[in-house]
């Protein structure tokens, strides 16, 4: 049902109008795979991206409320909590042809996704880091 598994890689298509980071998450869940890596590519109806200010230790939201493509958007599924955790980072390109990227924060649409997901066996959890402010994987 729009997947093609062959272990460790797997191949989705991600549904229209749904939050980016949720989908990546539900493809990961549906493929059974509680940590991984993936790449990303389609387009986004709106998106919001933030930029870590490390001095502050918080994240600063940029919104951009038009449609762009998918460029790439990458990272990883771990475990934070006893739960599976999608960290991702994405550029977008928008119709004149300008890049934007950064942290990937919910609330960011699909208009269409196609995701490459890379199974690992075994959970890496997160634990949080007090030099960074960050939930780093744990040492
Ligand atoms: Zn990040």
């Amino acid at each position: 049902m729009g997947t093609l598994r062959n272990n460790p890689f797997f191949l989705t298509r991600l549904p229209h109008n749904k939050d980016l980071a949720a989908a990546i998450g539900d493809a990961f869940k549906e493929a059974g795979v509680p940590t991984g890596w993936f790449s990303v590519i389609g387009a986004t109806k709106k998106a919001i991206l933030a930029f870590y200010d490390q001095a502050e230790k918080g994240y600063r939201e940029l919104l951009f409320p038009m449609p762009g493509e998918i460029v790439t958007c990458t990272g990883n599924v771990t475990t934070l909590d006893g739960k599976p955790f999608v960290h991702a980072h994405i550029t977008i390109g928008f119709s004149d042809g300008t890049t934007r990227g950064g942290h990937l924060m919910k609330g960011t649409v699909l208009f269409a996704g196609e995701l490459f997901g890379v199974a690992f066996e075994g959970e890496l959890e997160r634990v949080y880091d007090e030099v960074t402010g960050l939930r780093l994987w744990k040492p």
